[in-house]
């Protein structure tokens, strides 16, 4: 039986978890393919029962389970803590020990919620894509980093380096998800600056030879940034390094308008780790406001990546997009005046679309 570590971590975190073990729930009954789902504990919440941000033990659970489905951490009461106490710090440690390498954000938007996208309905509508980001390597990690005095003066170093099997695998990563949807990789770099991506290209040119069935583009990241807002329908997947990914994913998601709506995964070899790219939303936390939706269709990713249950995947995000069409919102995607349901509401009607 599949081991699912669970870890709701705070404010929201609970609230939107809740929902989407609902319906981790239904469909691994309807289906008949049967899931162990276990709970612990991340963030503040752990902080405030074991003094660290995740414990030891927690780390192990994941490390036997075969995918962790992760709420969100953080909250004011912990802001003033060390940063290796911070809750956020969890975040770092659980994806450095699974091994999480590639950071997977998809941009879909949703017909229904068009109007939520700050970009003309004819150049947003039916965009789908999705960003594959090198997760543990480039100028976050790189060494020699930081800042020294010499001579009065102050210099600060970031180091962007890769090797060959780290740029190999992330791109594996990329392909094969094309390959399971229109089968289009933009790798984006600046090859005609910087001599490590220039290493990026010609790495992901030639593993292309593997992967013959998905077509491969090269963009600058600059150019990349542009085309986003120009013509995002173009685009597939964009596979790109830590830095530039973590800025144009960002930029991605805006195109859809809702942070509310977008799920994550982050994988590596055995494990991968699936999470809403928002956050624990102090300002709403307790209330049965939380829009659901990302973590639900996290839990889509879940399965369509860890479970390979690629039809089961579909039926949720078809679910979702079936309560959509049918005019229902929580209140961060409502228009003035429109009609608001709640957390545990936009539960109930996915579930009655399963
Ligand atoms: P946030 O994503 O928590 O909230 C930003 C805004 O979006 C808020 O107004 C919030 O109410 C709204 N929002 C977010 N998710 C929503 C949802 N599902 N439904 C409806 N509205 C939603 O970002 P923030 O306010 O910058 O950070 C709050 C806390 O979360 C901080 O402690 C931060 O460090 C932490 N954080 C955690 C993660 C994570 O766990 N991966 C990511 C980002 C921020």
């Amino acid at each position: 039986m599949e081991q699912i570590l669970i870890l709701p971590g705070d404010g929201i975190g609970p609230e939107v978890v809740e929902q989407a073990i609902r319906v981790l729930e239904k469909v691994s009954k309807l289906q008949k393919f049967p899931l162990s789902l276990e709970e612990g504990l991340i963030g503040g919440a752990s902080l405030d029962r074991h003094g660290v941000p995740i414990t030891e033990e927690t780390l192990q659970k994941a490390k036997r389970s075969r995918a962790v489905l992760l709420g969100a951490v953080g909250g004011p009461q912990w802001d003033d803590l060390p940063t290796d106490r911070r809750p956020e710090k969890a975040l770092l440690r659980i994806r450095k020990e699974l091994g999480c390498f590639a950071n997977l954000r998809p941009a879909k938007l949703y017909g229904a919620l068009i109007d939520s996208s700050p970009l003309r309905p004819e150049i947003v509508s039916g965009v789908d894509l999705l960003v594959v980001r090198e997760l543990t390597g480039g100028l976050y990690f790189g060494e020699p980093r930081g800042v020294e005095r010499r001579d009065g003066i102050e210099r600060g170093v970031n180091t962007l380096v890769y090797t060959t099997p780290e740029i190999e695998r992330v791109a594996r990563v990329a392909f094969e998800a094309a390959s399971q949807r229109r089968k289009k990789v933009t790798s984006v770099d600046k090859a005609n600056v910087l001599e490590t991506t220039a290493l990026w290209r010609r790495v992901v040119t030639d593993l292309h030879q593997e992967y013959r069935d998905v077509s491969l583009h090269h963009l600058y990241v600059d150019n990349c940034a542009m085309q986003l807002i120009q013509n995002p329908k173009q685009f597939d997947v964009i596979l790109t390094e830590n830095l530039f990914g973590d800025i144009l994913s960002d930029e991605a998601a805006m195109l859809t308008g809702s942070i509310g709506m977008l799920p994550s995964a982050s994988m590596g070899g055995e494990h991968a780790i699936y999470e809403p790219v928002h956050g624990s939303a102090p300002d709403i936390a307790g209330q049965g406001k939380a829009n659901p939706l990302a973590t639900i269709l996290s839990v889509a990713m879940l399965l369509r990546y860890s479970l390979r249950q690629e039809g089961v995947a579909d039926t949720i995000e078809k679910a979702v997009e079936k309560v959509l069409n049918e005019g229902y919102r929580t209140a961060d995607l409502a228009r003035p005046g429109a009609a608001v349901v709640g957390t545990a509401k936009m539960g109930d009607l996915v579930l009655g679309h399963l």
